[in-house]
Parts: structure tokens; sequence; C-alpha cells
């Protein structure tokens, strides 16, 4: 390439200067041509503008000095390689402009082709084809039609429109059957629109379109929606986009001509086979706008032999290369091939696992490299029960999948419907064009909710997954109409409790009820598939990239679990402890009549009574999930919410206590009840009496409960068996409070455990924000900190989980305000800190801490490598999380440096 001057940066880069590393500097789109440049496949020339130039245009609102003498430069020698000038009338050259940032991101400008064609040259290309006037003028229209819509932001409906109205004239919807004349009445059309919206003729100066393509690739970058999605995806403001010009070559010269994509392997399974589609005589964006129907890529062999068998030598060689599933494009120029793009392709949760173990087993990549191309989510996607599909049932719509998972059930339209039904016991989908907090008891009483409009942000998405729930949004082909109680989609009606099947992983909408076959990946957890004797390659796939994360962690994993059976499934997914054993659900059915003799207690006696009632029941619970771990560890929360909530509401018994005077009965303890619900009504529950203020208030509560907590231990010990308890204090904020609390606990446990060798920790939970600041005081009386997110995140951010999520969360993720809910992934930069103080100054204050996490958070993929970073010894989450923590957590052990892939 000619000479930089001295000193001056350099803007402009050939695609044989590029590769593949420089993603940074040429975006995605443009170090990938480089790279195939350099293996010498056929890329048309071209060269890269570097999204260093656009990050100054950005900035200073100019071209940076230097940059037009560059492209001048590469422009030149294009021409001189091409044998053509830009634009030249007689045997013009063409180029597209395209966009490509390093992260490909919705809402950035796309693709301008064929720039460089004006009155003039459009002759010259004619000539060029060998007369062929058709394409010359349809190559030319489509120039005024992507640079008026993405250069000038003139409405691409107008366009259409008038593409539209020639047809419909010539009574055809196949554009191929229009001629070069119809073609060049289109062109005048387009020009005049073209005027119309930008108050100037379209220009045909072929430096000046390119110019204007170029600086409209770099506004692009701060276009409205592509500053959300980066906020939302949290990519950094200021990467900038790279822009690409390069060489036109022509799909649609005729019958030898033709455009396609395809892929390395199938995107959907992992199979391996060729994938792809292929649509003669067309322009590269053809195939992607569904203009006319594609036909499979196989076909490619019959039409043309030659370069079917070129294109597949070609595949096999860039995946070699590339060492994973590549997506393509490609252009066939009279019976030359062209390379117009490859990357790295998407696909399926199943293809990645399944690709993963294949790429291993060809001696591509190693496990290290395998478990680094999956993750959690697609994990967890391949954990939901699955719609059993075969050709009896078609998607009527698609939306988005907001929220996976697959339920059937009966539409009903309004919330108050929902409850309703549900409450007879029938399962139900709530349709609405979009929820609002209004909704939020039908969301609750649903299986699935189902809306006509928004997005992934949308209040319907963002509470369903915070729910758990299924859920389809935007799927915009749904008429929606909810004072006639029914919707329109595709010709059929669909009213109030006709059933209806939503996916959502794929966003597809079914009539009828869709059969659910249980995941292949659970029975595998669940030790109903044997990995090593079965033909599912995903099953054996998972299962070997599975062992390898075990192998490869060092945080643990534990699981939440209040009782045997959920201990039980637990273990079988792997979990190698109880991170959080609630005792509150001891309290509730039939024990509830317990618990309000301990409430309504006169005196000590009374109390004690009550507790001594309960000391055997709690016993027993937590002997039957000491037996079934074994000797993991078992950390034990005491009673955390507030005692009102084991009592009836104020509304109900003030009923009761009404109906029972108008009967003349004894309303005694009635009333006595609803006086304790009055005097015990608090006006931030979260905030009040509960957690470790319960056991500092009502004297013997937390003895009970450590008493019951030992003695369960020593009986499991004494039977042979082992038993690991651990004592967790909830909601402590001071050392004074744990240090009380200490005293009383290790009395008993001496006490009640003897010489049986019974070992007993005793920690604290940290989810108090001042716990976590004064970690260094609490660590000298707790042996271990469980940090619990939950609260940590409402105190933290002072909002409560049940009032705000509903509230105003999808405002707050529209706006960018919030990536993604502070509940789903772990806030590192505020509630993070918060962990990562505590962990350090309680570290320091006593070595060997024990460290650990309990909450959701524990299974969320990007918390789990937070707190293996932050050193952690081990996190703790539901059990269906499990799996999904302990491969996380051998990612985050095996990802020494940041990945780029996103
Ligand atoms: P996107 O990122 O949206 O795929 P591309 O820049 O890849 O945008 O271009 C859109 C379409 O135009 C693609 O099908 C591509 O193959 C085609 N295309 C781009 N540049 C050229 C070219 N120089 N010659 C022929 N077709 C092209
Ligand atoms: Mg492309
Ligand atoms: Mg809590």
């Amino acid at each position: 390439m000619e000479a930089q001057e001295s000193g001056e940066h350099k803007y402009v880069y050939d695609f044989a200067e590029g590769n593949k590393d420089l993603k940074d500097l040429l975006g995605g789109k443009g170090a990938n041509l480089a790279e195939m440049t350099n293996l010498g496949l056929p890329v048309p020339p071209g060269f890269t503008i570097t999204t260093e130039a656009c990050k100054a245009y950005l900035t200073t609102g100019r071209e940076p000095d230097g940059l037009a003498a560059q492209i001048e430069a590469h422009l030149e020698s294009l021409e001189r390689e091409m044998g053509r000038r830009l634009g030249d009338p007689d045997d013009p050259l063409l180029v597209s402009v395209r966009s490509g940032a390093k992260f490909s991101m919705p809402g950035m400008m796309e693709t301008v082709l064929n720039v460089g064609l004006n009155d003039h040259s459009v002759v010259g290309l004619s000539a060029q084809s060998g007369g062929n006037d058709r394409f010359a003028w349809d190559s030319y229209r489509r120039l005024i039609q992507m640079f008026g819509k993405t250069v000038c932001e003139v409405p691409g409906e107008e366009f259409e429109h008038a593409l539209d109205e020639i047809k419909s004239a010539k009574g055809t919807h196949n554009d191929l059957d229009l001629n070069a004349d119809d073609l060049r009445g289109l062109v005048d059309a387009y020009k005049k629109i073209f005027a119309k919206h930008t108050g100037r003729e379209f220009p045909q100066e072929p430096r000046e379109q390119l110019d204007l393509a170029i600086r409209a690739v770099f506004d692009s970058w701060n276009a409205e929606r592509a500053i959300l999605y980066r906020r939302q995806e949290r990519i950094p403001a200021d990467l900038g986009t790279a822009v690409n010009v390069v060489a036109m070559v022509f799909g649609n010269l005729g019958p030898d001509s033709g455009t396609g994509v395809a892929f390395t392997r199938d995107p959907g399974s992992g199979a391996q086979g060729i994938y792809g589609d292929y649509l003669a005589n067309a322009q590269g964006e053809d195939v992607v706008a569904g203009i006319r129907n594609t036909v499979p890529l196989q076909e490619l062999e019959q039409l043309d032999k030659t370069s079917y068998d070129q294109l597949l030598g070609i595949m096999a060689r860039l995946e070699g290369h590339y060492k994973d599933l590549c997506d393509i494009e490609f252009t066939i120029e009279r019976g030359k091939l062209w390379m117009l793009q490859t990357r790295v392709g998407k696909r399926t949760a199943a293809a990645a696992f399944v690709i993963a173990g294949q790429l291993v087993d060809e001696g591509l990549i190693d496990l290290d490299e395998a478990l680094h191309r999956v993750n959690g989510a697609q994990l967890a996607q391949l954990m939901f029960p699955r719609f059993q599909l075969d050709h009896e049932f078609e998607a009527v719509a698609k939306g988005i999948g907001a929220s996976p998972g697959a339920a059937s059930g009966k539409v009903v339209f309004t919330s108050a419907r929902a409850v309703e039904l549900a409450a007879e016991g029938e399962a139900v989908i709530l349709v609405r064009r979009e929820t609002n907090p209004d909704d939020l008891n039908g969301m609750i009483a649903a299986k699935g909710i189902l809306t006509s409009r928004g997005g992934k942000t949308s209040h319907a998405a963002v509470v369903a997954r915070g729910m758990g729930k299924t859920c389809v949004s935007g799927a915009d082909e749904l008429d929606v109409n909810v004072p006639a109680k029914r919707f329109t989609v595709g010709g059929h009606v669909v009213n109030e409790g006709d059933v209806v099947s939503i996916d959502g992983t794929t966003g597809k909408v079914y009539l009828g009820e869709v059969p659910v076959m249980p995941s292949e990946v659970v029975q595998y957890f669940e030790g109903e598939l044997d990995p090593e004797n079965t033909d599912d390659a995903l099953v054996r796939s998972v299962h070997r990239i599975m062992t390898h994360a075990d192998a490869a962690r060092r945080l643990r994993v534990r699981t939440n679990a209040d009782t045997g059976t959920d201990a039980a499934r637990a273990r079988r997914f792997g979990a190698e402890g109880i991170g959080l054993c609630r005792t509150e659900h001891m309290f509730l059915g039939d024990r509830r009549e317990l618990v309000e003799r301990l409430i309504l207690a006169h005196g000590d006696r009374e109390r004690e009574d009550a507790l001594a009632a309960l000391l055997p029941l709690q016993r027993a619970d937590f002997i039957e999930i000491f037996r079934e771990m074994d000797g993991l560890p078992v950390t034990v929360r005491l009673i955390d919410p507030p005692l009102h909530e084991f009592l009836p509401p104020l509304e109900q018994l003030a009923v009761n206590v009404a109906v029972a005077q108008e009967r003349g009965e004894d309303v005694a303890k009635e009333e006595a009840l609803l006086a304790a619900v009055r005097r015990m009504h608090e006006e931030n529950p979260m905030l009040g009496l509960r957690g470790v203020r319960l056991g500092l208030v009502i004297p013997g509560l937390f003895a009970m409960q450590v008493r019951a907590i030992a003695e369960a231990a020593v009986a499991v010990v004494r039977d042979g068996g082992k038993a690991c308890p651990e004592i967790m204090v909830p909601l402590v904020g001071a050392v004074q409070e744990l240090e009380t609390v200490r005293a009383e606990a290790e009395r008993i446990i001496a006490e009640v455990v003897g010489d049986s060798g019974v070992e007993v920790l005793i920690g604290t939970m940290i989810e108090v924000p001042r716990a976590a600041l004064t970690a260094g005081q609490i660590a000298e009386a707790a042996e271990f900190f469980s940090f619990g997110t939950n609260d940590l995140t409402q105190m933290g951010w002072g909002f409560s989980r049940d009032d705000v999520e509903g509230a105003f969360f999808w405002r707050y993720l529209e706006l960018g305000i919030f990536g993604i809910s502070p509940f789903e992934s772990i806030d590192t930069d505020g509630v993070g800190r918060l962990i990562r103080i505590a962990a350090e100054e309680g570290r320091a204050a006593r070595p060997g801490l024990k460290l650990g996490v309990c909450g959701e958070h524990g299974g969320d993929p990007d918390s789990v490598h937070f707190f293996h970073e932050v050193g952690l010894d081990y996190v703790s989450c539901s059990p269906f999380r499990v799996p999904v923590a302990r491969l996380e957590a051998g990612r985050a052990a095996i990802t020494t440096t940041g990945s780029d892939s996103r």
C-alpha cells in the first residue's frame, strides 16, 4: 500500500492488510473479510475505514485530517485493481458501503449497494453487462431506494408503494416480470420520492454518494435505537463502527447468477451437513428480505456444479480455520463464486452443546474451549419442558420469546377472569395487547402470558421473567379485542375459553393444546438417561461438558432447600450441600395453631408451652434433611419473616368476629387474634420486626430452633449417620446482635452435643448494608457469612421487590438505567461492591471465614462469575439452577480473560 505521510494516523486498511483479530479496529465484518482475503478466498477487493476514524468524526463533528486523502488513495488503488473508475459513464466501478461494528447491532445503518450509479453510468453498466438494460436499471432503482432509506431517512414504504403500484399495473407479483422500461419508470418515480423528502435531487456525483454513505454509517452509531441497545447490552458507547467499501459483484445478471446464505452445520440442531438458501438472479438483500422464495442450497448442485463444489470446499476450509460453525454470504456472478461475508454463526442452545462436543471429537478444540463455547443460559433453556411438535401443529403467530417455557391453557382477556378460572383449577393464558401493573394478579394466576405488543423489556416480559412464567410478547399478527373477548390471527377467531399454546423460548403461538414433553437434559440429571449409553448427541455432549466444568471449578455449588424431597432432587442435580434451609415453612399448615398460641401467650409459661410443642416438630424436619444430605453442610436459617405473616389477614378476622358475634358464639380467641394483628401491624414489614430482631425480642424462640437443630444432628449421628449443621442468623446489622444470639446458642449446643462429636458452626447472613460495611467486626462473631443478595439488593437500592418489579422496572429497562433487573443479575457496581468489601474485611478479621451466597443470584450466570471473582467459597441456588451454577462456575474458572463473544 502507498506510504503514509510521516506521523499521519492510518484510518483506512485494504482487505489484504487486516485479519480476524482486528475486530476492535475493523469491526467484525471488516476483520473477517480481511481474514478471508488472506486465506486466498475469492473476496471482491475493497477496504475498511476504521472505528477510530468514526470515533474522531463523532467527537469533532467532522472527518479527521487525512481521512479524505486516504480514502482517495485506496479508491484509486481499487480502481486500478478493477480496471474501472467509480461511476465512470462508460465502464463504471460500483461499490457497496457496509457498516460493521465490533458487535453486530440492530438499529445501526445497514448497507447501500450499487454506489456509483447515476443517469449516465447506468448506461455504461448496461453495456458492461452485454446490453442487459433490465439489470442496469434494476441496480439503479435499488441504489436510490437504499440510499434514500438508509442515508437520507426517506420512509421505505414510499418506495415499496411505488414498486407495488408498477407491479399491479402490470398485473404481477414478481419483480422479475418488470422489464427495463418499467424499471426506468420506477427510477423516475423513486427520484421524485427522494426529492420530495430531502428537498434535493438524488446526488449524481459518485464520490459524493460514497462520502454521504460513509458519513451516514458513522452517524448511525448514535441513532436512538443503537444507543438504547448499547445501554441495555452494556456495550461501551465509545467503540464506534467501521465502514467497509467493497467492489460490487452481481447476482442479478441472469439465471447463471444468484446469491445465497449458508451455515457449515445446522444452527438449529448442530447436525453436520449443508444448510442454506439460494436465490437465482437476485441481489444480496433479496434473500434476507424474503421477497422471492429461495431454494435449499443443495439445489445449487444442479444449477452450477462447479460453484457448488467450490463453495463446499470453502465452507470446510472456513470451519477448520475458525474452528467453529460459520455463517456465510456469497454471490455467484455468471458462474463465478464470490464470498461476501463470514462470521461465527449464532445457534440454538441445543446446537451450541452438540457442536462443541463434535468439535472436540474432530480434534478442532479442547474441552476447555468447548466449555467456553456454551453457557448457563443455554443450559437453563434446555431444562424447560418443550412442546412435542409434529406436522399437526403449525404456529399461527410468532412473537418474542420473552420468558421461556411451554404453556397451554384457556384464553382469557382480563386479569379478573384469569383469577376466577384459575381458582376453578383451569390452566389459563392471559392475552392482552400489552399488560400494565393492574394485570399483576392475572399474571400470577395464569400459566402463561401472551401480548401482541412490546418487546423483551415490556411490562409483560419483565414481570413474567421475574415470576419465572412463560411469556410471548409482541406477537403483532394477533388482533386483540378485549371488550369483545376475542382475538383474530391469520383468519382464525379465538374466543375466551378456547385453548392456545405458547412457547416462551421460540415465541411461537399455536391453536389448541400441544402436548408437552420433558426435557431430556433433566432426565439425564435425574439419572433416568445414561449418558454413556444413549444415541442422544445432546445428552452425551452435556454430560461431557458438565464433567469437565466440575473438574475445573473452584466454587462449590449448594442448593436452597427446605424439605427432604427438595434436598434429594438437588443432590441428584449435583448440589454439594444446602446453603439456605428456611425454617418458616415449618410454622405453616397445621402448625399455625401453635404459632398463634406463641403470639397470644400471656406470660412465660404459655409461651414456653407453645415453644415446647414446636420443638419436636422442628427436630423431625431437620433429621429428615440431615439424613438426606448425609454429612454435606446444611445451613439452617433461624426464623426470618415477621410473625404477623403467620396470622390471618385483618379483614378476614374482622369478618369472623362480626359473624361469630351475630350468632352469639364465643369470640374471645378471634378478638384476641384481631387485637394482635392490629398491634403487630407494620407500615414497612420488610424493615420491621423480623430476622435477628425477633430472636432478641421473643424469649426462647431462637433457643428452641437451635436446640432442635443440635438435637437432630445428634440423633442422626447416634444413628450412625453424619450431620454437618451451620446455624445462620438473618438480618444482622451489628456485631452486638450476633454476639447476643451466639452466647445463648453456644450454651445450648454445648449442652445438647455433649460427647457426640457433632460440630455446629454459627454464622450470619450479610443482607443489611450496614453488616457489609462493618463486616470486620461481625466476622469476630461469625464462622461464616452468607450473602443474602435479595435483601441486600432491596436495601442497597432502597426498593422492595414486590412493589417495584411490576411498577417501574420496565421503564428503567427501557431507559437503559438497568441493563437487566438487579434481582436477576447482581448489580456489580453497587450491591457487588458491598459484597466485595464484606468479603475482604471479613477475611482480614478472620482468615478462613467461609463465604457463600444464597438467593436467586446464586444461579444466575453473570452473577456466578462475579462471585467466583470476589473469591466466595460457594453459591447456593434453587435445585433447578444447580446445574447452571456448576457449568458457570467451571466457565468462570477457565475464563482467564474477558471474552468478546456476545
Ligand atoms: P448485513 O450485515 O445486513 O448482512 P451486508 O453488508 O452484509 O449487511 O449486506 C447486505 C447484503 O448485500 C448481503 O446479502 C450482502 O451479501 C450483499 N452485499 C454487500 N456487499 C456486496 C457487494 N459488494 N456485492 C454484492 N453484494 C453485496
Ligand atoms: Mg451480511
Ligand atoms: Mg433476607
